[in-house]
C-alpha cells in the first residue's frame, strides 16, 4: 500500500460531517481519584455510551453511508467478533441496507443478541478453526453483498477517527493519548485527528498482553501473525493487525503498550466503582497502558478512549465482584 492510497484527516473530517447529527458526542468524563493516583490531568473519552455501546458504530456507519445505489440493495456483509457486527447492524438498519453478520459461535451472548436485534442475519463459525474472512468473502461473491471489514478500510478507519477529534476539540491538545489497539482501526484513525489537530501529543495504542501481535509487529517492522489469543479483551483477540493500519500506525504511532487481564479488571472496577461507567473489558485496556507507563506522565494533560461497554451483565457482576 502506497502512502498516497493512505486515508488522511480531510476523510475524517468527512467522515465527522457523514456522522453530525447521527452518532453521539460522547462524553469527556475526568476522575480526581485517577488524577491523584497518577499525578496527571486525565481525560476519558467514554465511547462505551456511542450507539450500540461502542466506537464501532462511526466507522461502519461512514462506510454503509458511502454506499452506491446497488450496494445498497445487495446489503453489507460483515465478520465480527461483536461490536462491528452491531455497528454495521444499526448503521445498515438506519440507512436502510440488509446486513449479514459472521460471528464467531462463542461471541457473547448479549452482542449476538444485539446483532439479531438491529434486524441483522447473523452466520456463525468456530473461531479457533474457521478462517472468517473466507466465510466473508464467498458470500460476499456469491451474493453480491459488500464486504465492511472491521478495520482495514479507509472509510472504516476514517469513521473510528472522529472519537479523538471531538476529543481533542473540546479538551484541547494533549501530551498523551492511549487507546486499546485490536486491528488497528481506532489507532490509525485517532492518529491521524492527533498528527492534525495536536501534532506533539504521544499517542499510545494498548493490547492484551496475551496477544501483543501489534507490538511485536512495531518491533519487527513488518505485521506478525499469532494464534488468537486467549484474554478477557475479547474485542482486541485479532491476530494480525490490517495493511492500511499497520502502514499509518508504523509512521505515526509513538509504541504500543500491554494490559494483563487483572489489570482490565481492575480498571473495570475503577470505572464502575469511581466513576459509575460500565466498561467491558476490551474498553479498559486504555486506562491499563497508561498505568503501566504513568510516571512518564506526571503532571501532563493525558487523554484515554474507553473504547466500548457491551459485556453481559452476569459476566460483568463475576468479573468486577470477584475479590481484588
Ligand atoms: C473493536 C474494538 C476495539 C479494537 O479496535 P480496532 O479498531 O480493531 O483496533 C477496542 N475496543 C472495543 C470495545 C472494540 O469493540
Amino acid at each position: 500500500m502506497t502512502q498516497a492510497a493512505l486515508p488522511t484527516y480531510a476523510d475524517v473530517e468527512a467522515a465527522a460531517a457523514r456522522l453530525a447529527g447521527v452518532a453521539h458526542r460522547t462524553p469527556v468524563l475526568t476522575s480526581r481519584t485517577i488524577n491523584e493516583q497518577l499525578g496527571a490531568e486525565v481525560f476519558f473519552k467514554f465511547e462505551s455510551l456511542q450507539r450500540m455501546g461502542a466506537f464501532k458504530f462511526r466507522g461502519a456507519y461512514n462506510a454503509l453511508a458511502q454506499f452506491n445505489a446497488e450496494q445498497r440493495r445487495a446489503g453489507v456483509v460483515a465478520f465480527s467478533s461483536g461490536n462491528h457486527a452491531q455497528g454495521v447492524a444499526l448503521a445498515a438498519r438506519i440507512l436502510g441496507i440488509p446486513a449479514t453478520i459472521i460471528m464467531p459461535d462463542d461471541a457473547p451472548a448479549m452482542k449476538v443478541a444485539a446483532t439479531r436485534g438491529y434486524g441483522a442475519r447473523v452466520v456463525t463459525y468456530d473461531r479457533y478453526k474457521e478462517d472468517r474472512e473466507a466465510i466473508g468473502r464467498k458470500l460476499a461473491e456469491e451474493g453480491g453483498l459488500t464486504l465492511i471489514p472491521p478495520y482495514d478500510h479507509a472509510d472504516v478507519i476514517a469513521g473510528q477517527g472522529t472519537s479523538a477529534k471531538e476529543l481533542f476539540e473540546e479538551v484541547g491538545a494533549l501530551d498523551a493519548l492511549f487507546m486499546p489497539l485490536g486491528g488497528g482501526g481506532l489507532l490509525s484513525g485517532s492518529l491521524l485527528s492527533a498528527k492534525a489537530l495536536a501534532p506533539a501529543c504521544q499517542v499510545y495504542g494498548v493490547e492484551p498482553e496475551a496477544g501483543n501481535d501489534g507490538q511485536q509487529s512495531l518491533r519487527q517492522g513488518s505485521i506478525v501473525r499469532i494464534d488468537t489469543p486467549v484474554t478477557l479483551a475479547d474485542g482486541a483477540q485479532t491476530q494480525y493487525l490490517g495493511k492500511i493500519t499497520f502502514a499509518i500506525i508504523q509512521r505515526d504511532v509513538t509504541d504500543i503498550l500491554t494490559g494483563t487481564d487483572a489489570q482490565l479488571v481492575e480498571a473495570m472496577r475503577f470505572f464502575g466503582s469511581r466513576m459509575k461507567q460500565v466498561v467491558e473489558p476490551t474498553g479498559a485496556l486504555g486506562l491499563a497502558g497508561l498505568q503501566n507507563v504513568a510516571d512518564q506522565w506526571r503532571g501532563k494533560r493525558v487523554g484515554v478512549i474507553v473504547s466500548g461497554g457491551n459485556v453481559d451483565l452476569a459476566r460483568y457482576a463475576e468479573l468486577v465482584g470477584a475479590a481484588a
